[in-house]
């Protein structure tokens, strides 16, 4: 049983892999690359993956990789919408979720955080709240994160605080340009808080290094560049046989990129 939460994880120097799953082959890729990397691992189903697979589907997945696994697993809800997506993940056996308020006034976002810590503290599941807009490449833009905003929602009693600092979704190329005074500006104003950067694709590796040692960055959520290999490789696996028509023999060939780009992106935080 090596079910864990982000209580569980985060506490090091070193920052933990939040990769974005979106099926069986991705988290099952993810798991063997942390368990080669003698790594702890953070696998998360975000509304992408709730669209298409139902919730209770997702955490029962989770769960049986996380207590196979020989590393600790985090069954974490990504971007959970509100109070009864985030109550659902947990009695669908999630450790951990996430509650996104930060499209709301700050009093609002605080007030349901609030419940959420509440709720999920009975359960014994850590929360990630968020502060600040992470916009999305070509979409929302981005607002920054304020530390007396931050200081105050983390009063909540957070387990991790999702932060905009230059960070954005979806970006295809490593090229986000991450505030380091602003991020330390906030670590200052949160302490002892791991901070969490969604949009890790877009940043570079060698960054994603640098910022673990110089703030409280603790947790990058990383999906667009695992995903690129994954569609990758599967494009070469069903051009590699045309008459091949099976699908756990063109997914399988997969697995194997998947775990080799995701052991990289372990090994590099
Ligand atoms: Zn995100």
């Amino acid at each position: 049983m090596t079910l864990a939460t982000l209580r569980d994880v985060l506490g090091g120097p070193r920052a933990v892999a939040g990769l974005v799953v979106l099926g069986w082959e991705d988290a099952r890729a993810f798991v063997d690359a942390a368990e080669a990397e003698g790594r702890p691992l953070i696998l998360q189903a975000g509304p992408g993956a709730r669209a298409y697979t139902p919730l209770p589907v997702l955490g029962a997945m989770f769960r049986h990789l996380a207590e196979a696994a020989s590393v600790p697993v985090v069954c974490h809800l990504d971007h959970g919408e509100g109070f009864e997506t985030c109550l659902r993940a947990v009695q669908a056996g999630f450790t951990s979720v996430m509650y996104d308020g930060s499209a709301l006034p700050l009093a609002e976002n605080i007030a349901v955080t609030q419940c959420v810590v509440e709720m999920a503290r009975q359960a014994g599941v850590s929360v990630e709240a968020e502060l600040g807009v992470v916009g999305y490449a070509g979409g929302k833009p981005s607002q920054a994160t304020d530390p007396a905003e931050a200081a105050a929602l983390a009063a909540t009693g957070i387990d991790a605080l999702a932060v905009s600092v230059g960070n954005v979704h979806l970006m295809t190329d490593s090229v986000a340009a991450i505030d380091i005074g602003a991020l330390q500006a906030i670590g200052a104003a949160v302490p002892g808080l791991p901070l969490v950067l969604h949009g890790g694709s877009g940043i570079a590796p060698a960054d994603r290094a640098r910022i673990v040692r110089e703030s409280a960055v603790r947790k990058f959520n990383i999906g667009t560049e695992l995903r690129q290999v994954w569609g990758a490789s599967l494009r070469a696996a069903v051009g590699r046989d045309p008459a091949r028509f099976d699908r756990i023999a063109i997914l399988s060939e997969t697995l194997g990129p998947l775990t080799t780009a995701a052991r990289g992106v372990i090994r590099g935080l």
